[in-house]
């Protein structure tokens, strides 16, 4: 998700250029579970750079952190980040890089990279621990059945276990009032 902003740099503070993201935009190398991406990016001139106004909606695919079958899920990313010019944009003169080391930085060439930030950005709004359902039963920890497919010869086992210790208990309970 790149942007030539040579352009948008020569123009005065506060124009804006609007653009609409479609499926045709290319998806940020090695984001390939990111798809279906729609939304707008507004970039703005500042006094100091460019400052990128994103919404975008896109499907993110994964797998269920319980049961780990793969699921899709809608993610909406709306952030601001202003962007720094490396270079001026008439003269293509190096600037001083800012001190500020995780500011973002448009390259000598005047591209405006919006990988890393829509990348970041999606760390911290997408679901850690993302589930099919609510409800998900996962798998058993013992034998890796799918417990949503009902349950499986294990909990039968525990079942017989806690069944067969019942069934103890009752026979003590019996022997000791015969005594
Ligand atoms: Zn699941
Ligand atoms: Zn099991």
């Amino acid at each position: 998700m790149q942007f030539v902003v040579g352009q948008q740099l020569r123009e005065p503070v506060g124009s804006v250029t609007h653009y609409e993201m479609g499926e045709s935009k290319p998806l940020p190398q090695g984001e390939d579970s990111l798809s279906e991406l729609t939304g707008s990016v507004d970039l703005m001139r500042t006094d100091k750079g460019i400052l990128v106004s994103v919404a975008l909606h896109c499907t993110i695919t994964g797998r269920c952190s319980r049961c780990q079958i793969e699921i899709s899920y809608p993610l909406t990313l709306t952030f601001q980040e202003e962007y720094l010019p490396t270079a001026d944009a008439s003269t293509g003169e190096s600037l001083p890089l800012p001190t500020d080391p995780d500011v973002f930085l448009i390259d000598s060439h005047q591209v405006l990279d919006l990988t890393e930030a829509v990348r970041q950005y999606r760390l911290t709004t997408a679901p850690m621990q993302p589930l099919c359902k609510p409800d998900c039963l996962g798998l058993c920890p013992h034998c890796g059945y799918d417990l949503n497919q009902g349950p499986c010869s294990c909990s039968a086992q525990e079942t017989d276990a806690r069944w067969a210790a019942l069934a103890e208990l009752a026979a003590n309970i019996d022997q000791e009032q015969e005594s």
